[in-house]
């Protein structure tokens, strides 16, 4: 068919007198338009994606076709890992651009701006492409280049003499950014260590730890694309947790009528597209959900059928009752004593939510019933002393409403999520490392990581061999000048090997900087509890996949990756087999092919593996004339379940019976001592991972580990509260927890796109408060913190509760004079001064600017704001409970003096130590009943075997 483009007057014009190109000169077929009706038509169809022909956008007027191989992988930007296709040109072999996976089920070919700016991150100018191993002292910014075999040769030595001489605990690795669905849980426990370490106690341990204390699962599943009312403590829009996937659902939920509600003190994106923004003082969310429950509980809304038989209300009664009888009747009286206190009224003097609009969410979600989606992730229960209530009260609201596991109501993650079968299963680890789980700290949800430099300037420890991955706790945890002064010691850790595909602050005091892959350039396996259903997505390197389509494989991802860049899978295996070279350790027996007995394991067989038993892959392949790892690497992504709804009402088979006992009184189904279920209206269901195997109104746990006053769930005032505030003093509370929609804590400053649209973090105030002190928009505020202060501008907004500030945490990147060049879009150089006794002093000596590389782009950058990291200058909470860091800050604001400039800081590390120690006391420490220290329904990231739960007989 030949061209019949019409063309303009103007162009015809221009044709004419030679100025473009004669574009009525039709010489070739035209490309197919991407403009049928249908699903998923805008994507090209899959059968093309081995030869996908495009325009080149730059020729344009000239139509000249460009050739792609389209492979499929995930994004690595946020934890939600959508789906990504990658366009490699054919001719040049590079990825020109990455698009959405129209075949990814959560993200369903959509991604947020971050998504498609992995390109920017992979043509980097400054990224590491090759081993790095420090010269002179850590810390010192001198660098030389080195072989992967130098490398793995000399850490594996480390780490087997640590082995031989065990000390098993003095291996740690610590992850920031996972995304690899249990591939470190194996290799650590073929070690024999309890080395895991993680970022979630700064991230969402709070909330994980208020769930799970209710039902045994740690995080919530909504169901928002079938609520008819959503309830959001976050800003799930624009940044919150899965907040693509998430957002899409809300959307959509909302076109069919649902109604928003965001109890955020921050006029988010996400909160201006509610239909009830609720802007509660910072802490008291818990007083706000809690008179809702009331409300439900006074106007007869709850669903009676679902607390009856799935909620431990008769141990409530039998406990804490003891004289009255065991009727449902009596436990709801009881009850509305309990939160008779929690009046709309009380709620409204705590928060400042009004007490008419409490009622009237609290109605329509009573209205909404099975109906009701809700989610908490970091926002309030990461912010505050007894944050874990946070989400505690909003689970609450689904128990009432019996909006748990229900078609769009709230599912346990558990249930949208998949746990990969290997091939060998390492036995757990004879360990427990008390750097991570010290006994001051028996149900923190995960290891209180951000505690570790002070436990080890205190003695508690040391690391012989500490991995950091894709984690960066100088710049992104709080009193980072602690974290330096700890990596900078060989005494506490004797190498620090930083696993990162780009320079941070804390590679700087590293031994080795190991380059690891972006998104394109590593194997990872994903699968979230985006909806209600269940799904599976492969990230893989996408040069390698297009090398094997061209006939041309590679044995190790860093031979079709830029420079050396590697991937951790492999990497592990090769270090593996090195600290263990003839297998008199029992590590190497864990790294054989299941398919080449005795030959060491592949990359292609470690997921081949693991995909033959994925439920329904194996069909799915089998259709597509396919073995189960081909059709992973050509589509990226397998749904195993569209919907998967009230899982606590499996029926237990005859054989998961067999030799069971059942408790009369409390109907639970017990077999080898554990309990596997609870007969419910006669019928053996498999219930809830609890001791009552339902949700559990009253806690018994709380009570034997020493916290009786939270039997419960209740309001907890936060550290921050107003009676803790000396308002007369200039004192606010610094919320410092939100995001840019944008970019992604340390990790986007490598993207071009990502810093030209989010530069700068300034304080947002309320134009009252900047009234009170005196400061427009642009001015500096000195803003003081227990440990020390920033300097930083100010954003004048009536977006912000009055009384209330807040700081975006993902900016303020910074290098000093002699480390390497890295993020230039993003990072500002810095000189930084410690006076020997604790004082450190940074100032910003060059703001961002132009600068030349083989980017042309790197010229044109016009901003010169870098923003400034408030993170370092904050002390450490630990919330005695759960473990998290309760990051919101008490501040004092004053104007800045005619010596301080913007972005500076300074910080006192002995009051940081102080500070630590205050919140210590607040802890009851273990053991708890029978010398445990922690209780073993509880999970561990990464679970030691059982004997060592409890504390060594004296
Ligand atoms: S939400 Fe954005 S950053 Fe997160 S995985 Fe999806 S595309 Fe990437």
């Amino acid at each position: 068919m030949k061209n019949k483009r019409h063309h303009t007057l103007i162009e015809q014009i221009a044709e004419k007198i030679g100025l473009i190109p004669n574009l009525h000169q039709e010489t070739e077929t035209p490309l197919d338009r991407l403009t049928e009706p249908g699903h998923l038509t805008n994507f090209p169809p899959p059968e093309k994606w081995d030869d996908w022909v495009e325009y080149e956008a730059k020729d344009w007027p000239r139509l000249s076709k460009k050739h792609y191989t389209i492979v499929p992988t995930t994004c690595f930007n946020c934890e939600a890992a959508c789906g990504l296709t990658a366009f490699i040109d054919k001719e040049t072999g590079q990825v020109r651009k990455f698009e959405g996976n129209p075949y990814h089920p959560a993200s369903r070919g959509r991604n947020c701006a971050k998504g498609p700016a992995t390109i920017n991150q992979i043509t980097d100018p400054d990224r590491i492409l090759y081993p790095m191993k420090r010269k002179g002292e850590r810390g010192e910014g001198q660098w030389e280049r080195v072989s992967w075999d130098e490398a793995l040769d000399d850490i594996a030595a480390r780490i087997r003499k640590a082995l031989l001489e065990k000390r098993n605990n003095e291996v740690v690795y610590h992850v920031g950014r996972p995304g690899h669905e249990g591939y470190m849980d194996r290799v650590l426990q073929s070690w024999n260590v309890d080395g895991h370490n993680s970022h979630t106690n700064i991230c969402s341990s709070g909330a994980r730890f208020g769930y799970s204390i209710w039902y045994g699962y740690d995080r919530p599943s909504p169901d928002h694309a079938n609520a008819d009312f959503i309830f959001l403590i976050s800003a799930h829009l624009e940044s919150g947790h899965y907040f693509n996937p998430h957002a899409q659902r809300i959307i959509e939920a909302k076109m069919k009528g649902a109604k928003l509600a965001v109890l955020d003190p921050r006029l988010s994106n996400t909160a201006s597209m509610a239909d009830y923004w609720m802007p509660s003082y910072p802490g008291t969310e818990a007083a706000v959900l809690l008179a809702m429950a009331k409300v439900i509980l006074d106007e007869g809304l709850y669903n009676r059928p679902y607390i009856e038989n799935w909620v431990n209300w008769k141990d409530y009664l039998k406990k804490v009752h003891p004289d009255l009888p065991v009727s449902f009747e009596n436990y709801i009286e009881k009850i509305r004593e309990e939160y008779r206190e929690f009046t709309p009224e009380f709620a409204e003097k705590e928060s400042g939510v009004k007490a008419a609009m409490i009622v009237d969410v609290a109605r329509q979600i009573g209205k909404a019933g099975e109906r009701f989606s809700t989610h908490n992730w970091r926002s309030a229960s990461s912010g505050n002393l007894g944050g874990w209530a946070v989400s505690r009260c909003l689970h609450f609201l689904n128990v009432l409403t019996g909006s748990v596991g229900t078609v769009g109501g709230t599912s346990p993650s558990a249930w949208n999520k998949i746990k990969p079968k290997f091939f060998d299963t390492p036995p757990a680890q004879t360990f427990w490392n008390e750097l991570h789980f010290p006994k001051e700290y028996p149900l923190a949800f995960f290891e209180p990581s951000f505690l570790l430099p002070h436990f080890l300037k205190e003695g508690r420890g040391r690391m012989e061999v500490y991995f950091t991955r894709v984690f960066n706790p100088v710049w992104t945890y709080p009193d980072g000048f602690t974290w330096i002064e700890a990596l900078s010691s060989e005494q506490m850790i004797g190498m620090h090997i930083a696993l990162t595909p780009t320079w941070n602050e804390t590679a700087f005091w590293a031994d080795y900087v190991l380059p690891m892959g972006l998104a394109s350039e590593r194997h990872d396996l994903n699968s979230y509890e985006t909806h209600s259903g269940v799904w599976i997505a492969f990230r893989q390197p996408v040069l390698r996949e297009a090398a094997r389509r061209n006939g041309k494989p590679v044995t190790f991802t860093y031979e079709a990756n830029p420079g050396e860049v590697w991937e951790e899978d492999e990497f592990w295996i090769e270090l593996s087999w090195r600290i263990d070279p003839d297998g008199s350790l029992g590590i190497r027996k864990h790294f054989l092919s299941p398919y080449r007995p005795g030959e060491k394991i592949n990359i292609d067989e470690y997921y081949q593996y693991i995909f033959e038993n994925i439920a329904g892959l194996p069909e799915a392949a089998r259709n597509a004339g396919m073995t189960e790892l081909d059709y992973m690497k050509k589509f990226g992504a397998f749904e195993v379940e569209t919907h998967s709804y009230k899982k606590n009402e499996k029926v237990l088979s005859a054989a998961e019976l067999e030799g069971s006992t059942v408790d009369e009184e409390s109907g639970l189904i017990a077999k080898n001592g554990s309990a596997i279920g609870v007969m419910v209206d006669g019928k053996p269901f498999v219930g809830f991972p609890t001791p009552s195997r339902k949700n559990e109104f009253f806690s018994q746990t709380m009570i034997d580990w020493k916290w009786p006053e939270y039997a419960i769930p209740t309001y907890i005032k936060s550290h921050i509260h107003l009676d803790h505030l000396d308002q007369s003093k200039g004192e606010y509370v610094l919320v410092p927890t939100f995001r840019l929609p944008t970019l992604i804590h340390s990790r986007s400053g490598n993207a071009k796109w990502l810093t030209e649209i989010s530069n700068r973090n300034p304080i947002w105030m309320h134009p009252d408060d900047a009234g009170r002190i005196g400061v427009k928009t642009g001015d500096l505020l000195k803003v003081n913190t227990d440990i020390g202060y920033f300097v930083d501008k100010v954003w004048v907004t009536q977006g912000m509760k009055p009384g209330v500030v807040a700081c975006s945490h993902h900016i303020g990147r910074w290098r000093r004079q002699q480390d390497p060049e890295g993020n230039r879009w993003a990072v500002n150089t810095v000189s930084i001064e410690n006076d020997g006794n604790g004082g450190w002093r940074m100032r910003t000596v060059r703001n961002v600017g132009p600068f030349d590389s083989k980017d042309p782009d790197s010229k044109r950058i016009f901003w010169t704001d870098g923003g400034v990291h408030q993170n370092i200058t904050h002390a450490v909470h630990p919330d005695p409970i759960s473990g998290m860091h309760c990051w919101h800050q008490r501040v004092r604001l004053e104007k800045a003096g005619a010596q301080d400039r913007y972005g500076d800081i300074f910080v006192d590390t002995n009051k940081a130590h102080e500070v630590y120690k205050e919140w210590l006391k607040m802890t009851r420490p273990a053991p708890g009943p029978d010398n445990l220290r922690r209780p073993l329904w509880m999970p561990r990231a990464l679970r030691p075997a059982k004997e060592t739960y409890y504390f060594p007989e004296e």
